[in-house]
């Protein structure tokens, strides 16, 4: 016991020693994969529960390191957001994303919108909304085909998101809240946001056949967003018994490994074409 207590002590101090440095290599190694450009997208099929069609995708950022490989969005996201450097990943993101749907349409593929992930900090920014605007006219996407998915946070000023979110909605574009229901402010986002769908958190979906308060809460979730007229997808999907589950409550989309993980856009493309099982 006393030998791995020291093991432990040790790999601590080690790995916090190497986090401080691998977290600076990371930063300018970040730094230099913006001008390199690369990042990529995979995007994650959502689903109509009632009529088991697509009709989403979610895209979500990968960074393709050129000697450490593909690395997820966890092992970044937070030193991006830290550093400032999602907004200029963020902006990247915002403009394939709308560049690859167009050009799935133009393709004649099924048009769908895409939901892309905003950081906080693109809202600190005055500009988003005449940002989203120019990503907009640039690539030719309508509106109606782009969704934003926002998260709570709890040191962001009220007023200032509610103004952005309402320039945002004036564009034409959807608004979703994500990870509902893990903040501390999901009411409050329901009552003073242009909200169009929220995305009920994995957290909650995951055990809602186990433990009854889960199945309550994603119940009560649901029943309540339909009555504010705002659409739900339950996120974490992974079992048919969670499938059948939100069916029955009327959940009107999922997302989730039961029906496919996040694949590359060639994967969605095939995946859109008529004909495909
Ligand atoms: P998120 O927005 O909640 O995205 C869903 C995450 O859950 C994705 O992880 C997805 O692969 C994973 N997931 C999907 N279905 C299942 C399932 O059935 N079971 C389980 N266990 N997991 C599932 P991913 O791609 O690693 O992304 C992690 C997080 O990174 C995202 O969570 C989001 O917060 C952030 N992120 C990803 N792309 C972006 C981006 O472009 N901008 C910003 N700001 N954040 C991003
Ligand atoms: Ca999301
Ligand atoms: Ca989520
Ligand atoms: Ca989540």
């Amino acid at each position: 016991v006393k030998e791995s207590g020291k093991n432990d002590c040790m790999l601590y101090s080690d790995s916090w020693s190497n986090s401080s440095l691998e977290r600076l290599t990371l930063q300018h190694e970040m730094y230099r994969a913006i001008q390199r450009c690369e990042f990529v997208l995979h995007y994650q099929p959502q689903y109509d529960l009632g009529s088991g069609t697509m009709v989403g995708v979610e895209a979500l950022v990968r960074w393709n390191h050129p000697q450490r490989g593909m690395i997820p969005p966890g092992s970044f996201i937070p030193l991006a957001e830290e550093s400032g450097m999602i907004v200029q990943i963020g902006d990247w993101v915002l403009e394939e994303a709308c560049r690859q749907n167009k050009a799935w349409q133009e393709a004649g593929l099924p048009s769908i919108p895409v939901s892309v992930n905003l950081s906080i900090r693109q809202f600190v920014q005055n500009d988003l909304a005449s940002k989203v605007s120019d990503v907009l006219t640039r690539t030719g996407l309508d509106p109606k085909y782009l969704d934003l998915e926002i998260t709570e946070s709890m040191t962001m000023d009220v007023s200032h998101v509610s103004r952005c979110l309402l320039d945002l909605t004036e564009l034409g574009v959807n608004i979703s809240v994500d990870d509902f229901g893990t903040g501390y402010s999901s009411f409050h986002y329901l009552k003073n946001f242009p909200i169009d769908r929220l995305k009920i958190d994995r957290s909650f979906v995951r055990d809602i056949q186990q433990d009854p308060n889960d199945a309550e809460i994603v119940a009560a979730i649901i029943a309540m967003a339909h009555n504010l007229n705002i659409q739900v997808i339950a996120e974490g999907v992974e079992t048919e018994g969670q499938m059948e589950f939100l069916r029955k409550h009327k959940c009107d989309e999922m997302q989730g490994f039961f029906w496919s993980p996040p694949v590359s856009s060639d994967n969605i493309e095939q995946m859109l074409t008529p004909g495909y099982v």
